[in-house]
């Protein structure tokens, strides 16, 4: 095999083959912002307000006027965001609800850890978010809420699950930590149910240098609430009105943020162009006959934070290994589905339970989608492949003399 050189796959655009392409490069990204991230760090520094600097409240500003909302509330990482949004809702013993299985953990373990239960709905095969008609079937006089997930970048079927939610008076809250940005029939991510809930996870869209999460509602009442679980329930200072948690956003943090945020709409474009790009290549490739390439909704504004295909009949494990022989990064969002993790055996769900998630978990795989990937990558990614899956599947050894 060569390890670079140029070529040209029959019928397809031509490019230059390079050695190696990462699945995620964060440094491309912070590179070129490096040395205004680090002026914004040294005026956290020598302010001395490492906690409730202003840096924190202009985040919050400038996150709430981009998910169209009122209210923006920090807090230190996606994960506690769904916590606290759960929290604030007063969800717990006794509840139930409905997220789908093919997303992260944090989203059933944030439903589990305020004493409720979750219950998993299945998926729409062609986008992977929650399907409303699973969702309606898993509605119980117990349930109160609905956490869609936006995922890979793509906003769940939203005008449905709100009319359920509205005709079962039930409340729905985003997972949106891998859509910053996204939107909706035109509205953006986050501005869709009563919270949402963002992750600066390094990884996504949005990503800090560490830890960090946000809330959006545009709810008054509710925006104090998240307030002040987030802040151990207090109010005021030692008076505690709840037992919330204490979940804050660094201001270093939200400093070097602040400065990330100003090239969020970029960065979605590129990453746009390169999933068009994919489409293209794989389509010319003929890939799009052996692989289902990922399905974009025309009233939803993708921001691919996954560049997600699907390998059918098997393949996919050997094809990420053989793409890795070959110096392609590539990852499986998520190989177990929730339903099926040891720690939610209790909640009785067998193989069999949700079987276009369990489809989808066994032939996912991500394609490097980050922003800068360039073009030479994106044709080497599908060269590569293309070589992979064009070897016959691997028999057993024939006894054949
Ligand atoms: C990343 C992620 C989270 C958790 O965010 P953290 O900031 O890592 O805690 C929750 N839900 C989904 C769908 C995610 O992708």
């Amino acid at each position: 095999m060569s390890a670079a050189g140029s070529g040209s796959l029959p019928g397809v655009l031509s490019g230059k083959l390079v050695s190696q392409v990462p699945l995620l490069d964060v440094n491309r990204g912070t590179a070129p912002l490096r040395d205004e991230i680090l002026a914004a760090i040294a005026r956290v520094v020598d302010s001395g307000r490492f906690l409730h600097g202003p840096e924190v409240q202009e985040l919050e500003r400038a996150v709430a006027e981009m998910c169209g909302v009122e209210h923006a509330i920090a807090c230190a990482s996606g994960s506690d965001a769904l916590l606290l949004a759960l929290l604030a809702l007063e969800i717990g013993p006794g509840h139930e609800v409905i997220v789908p299985s093919f997303t992260f953990f944090a989203t059933a373990s944030a439903v589990t850890r305020v004493g409720a239960r979750p219950v998993f709905a299945d998926i729409d095969p062609r986008t992977m978010n929650i399907d409303p008609e699973s969702v309606r079937k898993a509605i119980t006089p117990r349930t109160r809420a609905i956490i869609p997930v936006h995922l890979f970048g793509q906003c769940a079927e939203m005008d449905a699950l709100v009319d359920l939610a509205r005709r079962h008076k039930l409340l729905v809250i985003e997972d949106a930590a891998q859509a910053i940005g996204a939107k909706y029939w035109g509205r953006p991510a986050c501005s869709l149910g009563a919270i949402g809930c963002l992750s600066f996870y390094p990884t996504k869209n949005l990503g800090g240098l560490g830890d960090g999460g946000m809330l959006t509602t545009t709810d008054a009442d509710l925006a104090s609430r998240l307030r002040l679980y987030a802040a151990h329930g207090m109010s005021p200072r030692y008076y505690h009105k709840v037992v919330g948690i204490n979940s804050r956003l660094d201001t270093i943090q939200a400093a070097a943020l602040g400065v990330k945020l100003r090239h969020l709409s970029t960065w979605a474009e590129q990453r746009r162009a390169n999933a068009r790009r994919y489409d293209e290549l794989l389509k010319q490739a003929g890939l799009d006959r052996i692989v289902t390439l990922p399905h974009a909704e025309p009233h939803s504004e993708h921001v691919w934070n996954q560049y997600t295909i699907r390998i059918p009949g098997g393949q996919r494990d050997a094809t990420k290994a053989q793409l890795a022989e070959r110096g392609v990064g590539s990852e499986v969002y998520y190989p177990v589905p929730l339903h099926l993790q040891q720690c939610f055996q209790s909640l009785g769900y067998r193989a069999g339970s949700l079987p276009e998630t369990e489809r989808a978990a066994a032939e996912v795989l991500s394609l490097p989608i980050f922003p800068e990937l360039t073009a030479d990558e994106q044709f080497t990614v599908v060269s590569r492949l293309k070589e992979v899956l064009a070897k016959p599947a691997a028999r057993p050894a024939s006894r054949a003399a």
